[in-house]
């Protein structure tokens, strides 16, 4: 299969309609969206959710989110929308934000993986919305990756993933926030995180008085709640290491991983804050270095990270040592990802 890629930065209404029509004929097609490129299906139809699965490798009880235009198709796929989904919904919808809500019998097995809930968003990003509203049905999308990889925040990353494996793919350039929604499940007394993304545990306290982390989230051991967030998740080739800390530290233990890295004669990517960098690329200079932005400034940070991430895949090296940041707004999602692309390898300094 070719797969065709369209400009739509400027819109493009004559490739909107011809996505759409795509999708309701029952193919994938991948669009951007503000967090980060989604490779979408037709909701209401389970075979075609059925390609995505095919086309991520992607495990079958990883149910998928369902993304919706406007209010009255939100309403048609739950069937009740508690009062602190409402609030939610209120204040951060359109956005990066998935309600997990009790489903309506309108969502097919494939979307939910079989459970009783749905999780449901409404992306602000404009060709999101024009994709969803002409093709007149709810999109369900997972981010357009092969399963497992870093998800991708540019088309051309996504082609890199799924060219030939899917029809069609809108190029909406780079996404504005860059990690996947903030995932609340609603369906219980207490709004509880089940993933951390751009909407911040702080912001929905202040709303709704208060939100829980799922007890997977906390560092428990327990089964997270979304099955997603169990398997091992946004990972570059080479085996990555995150060191967290007081900045000095974490700038002389990297550096002495390094050393052992090079004198095993293997190459080592580092990537962190510009601050760290700088002092690293003096005493380590055959090391390959990725800047994620400055030390502190969380938004740059997580709009690059799967970017950086990707990008020491094309420099080939051996191995990945990572600078942590402080997991207050914006930095849970940024350490949540970085924690599982790690596959749970953080070294505290
Ligand atoms: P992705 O599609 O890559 O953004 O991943 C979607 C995430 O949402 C996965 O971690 C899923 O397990 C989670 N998810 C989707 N629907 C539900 C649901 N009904 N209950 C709990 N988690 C869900
Ligand atoms: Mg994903």
């Amino acid at each position: 299969m070719q797969t065709i890629v369209e400009d739509v930065r400027e819109g493009n209404g004559a490739a909107i309609a011809q996505a759409a029509e795509i999708i309701r004929a029952g193919e994938l097609v991948a669009f951007p969206t503000e967090t980060v490129y989604g490779l979408g299906a037709n909701g209401l139809d389970g075979d075609a959710c059925g390609r995505i699965y095919e086309a991520k490798g992607r495990p079958s009880d990883n149910p998928l989110i369902l993304h919706v235009s406007d209010w009255h198709m939100l309403k048609q796929v739950a069937k009740d929308i508690p009062p602190m989904a409402e609030k939610l919904m209120t204040a951060f919808m359109p956005g990066p934000l998935t309600l997990i809500l009790p489903r309506s019998e309108a969502v097919p097995d494939k979307v939910t993986g079989g459970l009783d809930t749905v999780g449901v968003r409404m992306p602000e990003n404009p060709v999101a919305r024009s994709l969803i509203r002409v093709a007149g049905v709810p999109i369900a999308a997972p981010s357009a990756n092969r399963s497992g990889r870093p998800s991708p925040t540019t088309a051309a990353a996504v082609l890199r993933d799924l060219s030939g494996r899917i029809p069609m793919i809108l190029n909406g350039g780079p996404c504005r926030y860059g990690v996947e929604s903030t995932i609340v499940d609603c369906t219980e007394d207490v709004a509880t995180i089940l993933r951390p993304g751009a909407i911040s545990l702080e912001e929905i306290r202040e709303l709704l008085g208060d939100c829980r982390l799922d007890a997977a989230l906390r560092g428990e051991d327990a089964k997270p709640k979304a099955p997603g967030m169990k398997y091992r998740h946004y990972a570059p080739n080479a085996p990555l290491t995150v060191f967290v800390g007081e900045p000095e530290a974490v700038a002389q233990a990297i550096l002495e991983e390094a050393k052992k890295i090079e004198t095993a004669g293997k190459t080592v990517g580092i990537l962190g804050s510009r601050e760290l960098l700088r002092k690293l690329s003096d005493v380590v200079p055959s090391a390959t270095l990725q800047s994620y932005g400055s030390q502190g400034d969380l938004a740059t940070i997580a709009s690059r990270l799967y970017a950086c991430l990707l990008a020491f895949d094309g420099l080939a090296v051996d191995a990945i040592l990572a600078e942590g940041v402080g997991e207050q707004g914006l930095g849970l999602a940024i350490m949540n990802r970085l924690k599982k692309a790690s596959g749970g390898h953080v070294v505290c300094v």
